[in-house]
């Protein structure tokens, strides 16, 4: 299989292309084809395996330039790897001119105000930090349709839990997620059955 199979736009094709992205890893080829058609998605998948690509690139396929509003959240445990997708949303992103900001504790708020303020397509995060957003009403957060929570057995281990719940709470229930996780202990199929629709699990 070859990424110009799942029909994307020539943007993100040269922009795989600049990446060396030749062909799709397997998570790649079993994730992009259920999100470009808007199926919400469990995926049991290791750091390493090229899952942030297999939520990114279907994801930025999918977004509208000319929309003001962010349209992507993806959630993750760390500053270090919010900002490690950002980089991979820029990048897969370029030709589309897509913008993406990392949101993490530690960094002062008002300053992640403005950013939010500015036209953003997708928005990745710590899920603290962006709680305290949306509990401010810093940001409209009624444009977003994508939502990843990502490496959610370590926000588990993390204690992060219920401010992905008290996140996801604030997020049109109009969307399509995606769950990734090394392990799937029992409080993330619990957390999956609450607020995915109709998942369905793929397991590399
Ligand atoms: P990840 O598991 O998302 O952290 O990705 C692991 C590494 O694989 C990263 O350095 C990516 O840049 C790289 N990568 C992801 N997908 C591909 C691909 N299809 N071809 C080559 N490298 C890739």
């Amino acid at each position: 299989m070859e990424f110009k199979d799942f029909g994307l736009e020539q943007g993100i094709m040269e922009a795989l292309d600049i990446l060396g992205y030749h062909k799709p890893f397997a998570v790649q080829e079993a994730v992009i084809p259920h999100l470009l058609a808007k199926q919400d998605v469990i995926v049991q998948a290791k750091t390493g395996s090229g899952k942030t690509a297999s939520f990114a690139i279907p994801i930025l396929q999918q977004l509208i330039w000319n929309e003001k509003l962010p349209q992507a959240l993806i959630l993750a445990p760390t500053r270090e790897l919010a900002m490690q997708i950002q980089m991979e949303f820029d990048q897969i992103g370029a030709k589309k001119r897509i913008k993406s900001l990392a949101i993490y504790g530690k960094f002062p708020f008002r300053f992640q105000k403005q950013d939010l303020q500015q036209r953003t397509h997708v928005i990745c995060a710590t899920p603290g930090r962006i709680l305290d957003h949306l509990r401010e009403h810093t940001f409209d957060a009624s444009s977003i349709r994508y939502v990843v929570i990502d490496e959610a057995d370590i926000m588990l281990d993390m204690g992060f839990l219920d401010e992905v719940e008290a996140v996801l709470d604030y997020l049109p229930k109009k969307r399509t997620t995606a769950l990734f996780s090394a392990t799937m202990p029992k409080e993330i199929i619990q957390l999956a059955n609450r607020f995915l629709h109709d998942p369905l699990s793929i397991a590399m």
